[in-house]
């Protein structure tokens, strides 16, 4: 792409997306490894079940023996964590607990439901199927086999597998540290009390939640006022980071020097301005391998192309395999219009009504009102060769973060 051309929504993430690699691995504790990527192909030690055990609590038996009113005396018990001192002989039967392992002797369970039990005797009231409630060892993974690749991602089933093969330890990809710089000379710390002509800086407070949402490591950097002094120092600071994000003076504004000092510093501005809105002032450079987001100031425009461009790319370093969310279609509630030749981002409220996604406007779409924004639980991304968009008429949506 030549200098001045700017990127399509698309094409903006994919280049993004193609300019940056999965991070090196860690050890980390096990439960440190949640919501995070392997980086090892993890093979089992031992078989699962260990040994062949009980799937319920009841009586170790014969199935043969279990015949119609044929009583069979109980020899013996064994309890979850325990062995039989005897086997099941032929005509016996051993009380055993659900998870203990099966005498020797016993090719079947019978479940505690299905039996008479007199005096120390018990006889089947159901007929018995040979093999029945015992949990063979090795049904579940064999030892020796890779149960877990590389690349797999760790939710709380890998970590009950990964407890069960005894890892105390797993080899994850490295997050990565993303610092965060905002600049303008409006703002104040959280905390302060603004002036009449200031406001709170709330940018560095969303994308620091966002970035640890995705599981990356936010390093809060500070405010970088209108000055080149102050934007060298602060993006210097920044640039130690694996990644940077800039919030604001990233426009046309005459106070816009974020992309002129990140240029001084090094930093190779791959594109400025996409074809979208929010997020047509946003500027993407990579240093050195290290990607930058120098994203625009409004704040809804800042956490919208953090989630459209920043968010994949975190993701895709910390070696996931999904990295953008999937668009499904939903059914648009009023008529929407947009500009022709750029992507809209439309924050809308989803709602499943008898099994079909539904999409209202989450409000008034300018992007300082964050209102919209905390209203809105998904983003329909409405094309660029189109717009009108009539109510009636299904649109792709995507979810955005957080709980559903
Ligand atoms: P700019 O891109 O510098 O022209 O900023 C665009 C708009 O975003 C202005 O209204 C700024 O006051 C606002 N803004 C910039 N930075 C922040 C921030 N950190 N928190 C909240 N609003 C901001
Ligand atoms: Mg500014």
């Amino acid at each position: 792409m030549s200098k001045q051309e700017i990127p399509s929504f698309e094409e903006a993430r994919h280049i993004i997306l193609n300019s940056v690699t999965k991070l090196g691995a860690e050890r980390v504790e096990l439960l440190e490894a949640l919501g995070r990527v392997l980086a090892e192909d993890v093979v089992a030690p031992w078989n699962l079940p260990r040994f062949d055990n009980s799937a319920m609590d009841g009586y170790a038996v014969r199935a043969e023996d279990c015949v119609a009113g044929r009583a069979l005396p109980v020899i013996d018990s064994v309890s979850a964590g325990g062995r039989a001192a005897k086997a099941v002989t032929p005509g016996t039967a051993i009380k055993i607990m659900t998870g203990a392992p099966v005498p020797n002797g016993c090719d079947s369970v019978v479940p505690i439901e299905h039996v008479k039990a007199i005096e120390r005797r018990i006889t089947a009231t159901e007929s018995v199927v040979l093999g029945q409630h015992i949990r063979l060892a090795g049904e579940d993974v064999r030892e020796g086999e890779t149960i877990l690749a590389a690349g797999r991602l760790v939710r709380p089933y890998e970590i009950n597998m990964l407890a069960s093969c005894g890892r105390e330890h797993v080899e994850v990809v490295r997050r990565p540290r993303v610092a965060i710089v905002v600049t303008g000379d409006e703002l104040i710390e959280l905390g302060q009390t603004p002036g009449p002509e200031q406001i709170v800086d709330s940018n560095a407070y969303s994308l620091y939640a966002a970035i640890k949402e995705l599981g990356a490591v936010p390093v809060m950097i500070g405010i970088a006022r209108d000055n080149l002094a102050s934007h060298r120092e602060k993006l210097k600071e920044g640039l130690k980071a694996d990644v940077l994000i800039t919030s604001a003076g990233v426009s046309v504004g005459e106070y816009d020097l974020v992309r002129e000092v990140l240029a001084e510093m090094g930093v190779k501005i791959v594109f400025w301005r996409v074809k979208v809105k929010p997020g047509k002032s946003m500027a993407f450079g990579m240093k050195e391998g290290k990607p930058v987001f120098a994203l625009p100031g409004n704040p809804v425009s800042s956490m919208l192309t953090f989630a459209e461009f920043a968010a994949p790319a975190l993701l895709k370093l910390m070696g996931h395999r999904e990295m953008v969310r999937p668009l499904f279609p939903a059914v648009l509630q009023s008529d929407l219009r947009k500009k022709k030749g750029q992507t809209a981002l439309v924050r809308v409220k989803l709602e499943c009504i008898q099994g079909r996604y539904t999409a209202w406007s989450a409000g008034k779409q300018d992007t300082g009102l964050v209102r919209t924004m905390m209203e809105a639980n998904a983003v329909a991304v409405l094309p660029a060769d189109r717009e009108s968009f009539a109510a009636g008429e299904e649109v792709q949506v995507h979810l955005l973060g957080g709980a559903l």
